[in-house]
């Protein structure tokens, strides 16, 4: 048993940081208060390795694996969690076609995303259904070679911007419930595609969220995804690796407070006395430490084992699970300690505090995981 990372990894981390550290910080408020999308960092960002990162390098990626693409959302997400989610997210969907593509799928799509050229999208939620997988609705007809789809997806990452989607609709109405859905790539220039910017959101306001209809889409289907019928289960697979780089992010996010609230409480005087010296400010500190320190072996062993072959849904769900609540718990403490000033924009540790609760919400809420969890436990 080794904790130690490689080398390789080691460097792959410092080199994430200190990119996020270059091009972040002038843009992070701009970009959060103006919602504003960031493809030349994602562009850079390409250059250095750092998108798709996870795929091999027969496809263009720089083939460190998941762990070592945890390592680059940790690292981003220290600095700017919604500017880091337009890197690491860029390839979004595409973990489908890795894992059930064909070959001329991943030739074709692949290589794009991770040279930064394009962008991609998993358009899965609708406006009537999220934690309800099996409840979409969107249809998918044959008609000659093609697929014909209608429908709706809601809070699409990446919907305005991406260059395709990945999207699930239903192929086999006849078949039983989870055996009625197929992945399928539409591109996102396609005739009957309409795609509208979600404004307002809490917080990750650089990444891009829209609303996506479907009307009378037409594509080939040889864009269809892995096996027909087979997509709820491609999906619930595809979680296992998307649900590890979001538990990443709120490792990252998570230090990030707990470092910000360090230098902090040793600066900040109460009672003729640094913060930092009374046991209650060490208490918070403490409890942030301890939690950031579960929540990385969680996230990193999850990460492994999909390196290893040997992916691991419930522990996926785990790391998802306890890196939202982490955020969020860190991210509230940090605010506390910060006292006044963490509640006004001088301080990141207001804007952290409201990116981490996304962590609780997409790739499955925290109610998602239980379920998850918990159907294991009992089985
Ligand atoms: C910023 C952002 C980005 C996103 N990006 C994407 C994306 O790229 N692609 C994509 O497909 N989706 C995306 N989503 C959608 C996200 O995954 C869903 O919002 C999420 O899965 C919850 O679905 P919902 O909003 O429909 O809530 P609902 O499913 O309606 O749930 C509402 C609440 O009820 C709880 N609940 C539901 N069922 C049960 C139950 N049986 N028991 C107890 N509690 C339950 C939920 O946990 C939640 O707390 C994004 C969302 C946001 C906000």
């Amino acid at each position: 048993m080794d904790f130690e990372l490689t080398e390789e990894l080691q460097m792959l981390k410092d080199m994430a940081y200190k990119f996020a550290k270059a091009e972040f910080p002038n843009l992070s408020h701009e970009c959060d208060e103006g919602e504003k999308y960031t493809p030349e960092i994602r562009k850079k960002a390409a250059e250095n390795g750092l998108v798709g990162a996870w795929i091999p390098e027969a496809y263009g990626g720089a083939g460190a694996g998941m762990l070592g693409n945890t390592l680059i959302t940790e690292e981003l997400s220290k600095v700017d969690m919604g500017i880091g989610l337009n890197i690491v997210a860029a390839t979004f969907g595409s973990e489908s076609i890795f894992q059930y593509g064909s070959e001329e799928h991943k030739q074709y799509y692949l290589p794009k995303v991770c040279s930064g050229e394009w962008v991609s999208a998993g358009a899965f939620t609708e406006p009537n259904a999220g934690t309800d997988v099996a409840g979409y609705k969107t249809r998918a007809v044959k008609d000659g070679d093609d697929y014909v789809i209608n429908g709706n997806k809601m809070f699409i990452t990446n919907g305005t911007v991406c260059d395709y989607m990945v999207t699930q609709c239903i192929t086999n109405p006849d078949q039983k419930k989870h055996n009625s859905f197929s992945l399928i790539i539409i591109p996102a220039d396609a005739k009957g595609v309409t795609r509208n910017k979600i404004h307002g959101k809490l917080g990750i306001r650089s990444s891009d969220t829209a609303e996506i209809a479907l009307e009378d889409v037409r594509v080939p289907q040889a864009n269809l995804v892995g096996k027909e019928g087979k997509g709820f289960y491609q999906l619930m697979h595809f979680f296992d690796t998307t649900r590890v780089m979001v538990s990443g992010q709120a490792l990252g996010i998570s230090e990030a407070c707990l470092e910000a609230s360090v230098k902090y409480v040793k600066e900040r005087t109460c009672f003729g006395a640094p913060l930092g010296a009374y046991q209650m400010t060490q208490m918070k500190l403490t409890e942030m430490a301890i939690r950031i320190e579960a929540l990385r072996g969680l996230v990193y062993k999850a990460a492994w084992l999909i390196d290893a072959g040997k992916p691991d849904y419930t522990l996926a769900a785990m790391a998802k699970f306890f890196g939202g609540q982490t955020a969020v718990f860190c991210a509230n403490y940090a605010v506390e300690l910060h006292g006044g000033y963490g509640y006004i924009d001088e301080y990141d540790v207001q804007k952290w505090y409201r990116d981490a609760k996304i962590l609780e919400l997409y790739e499955g809420t925290k109610e998602a995981e239980i379920m998850t969890i918990g159907r294991v436990l009992q089985a």
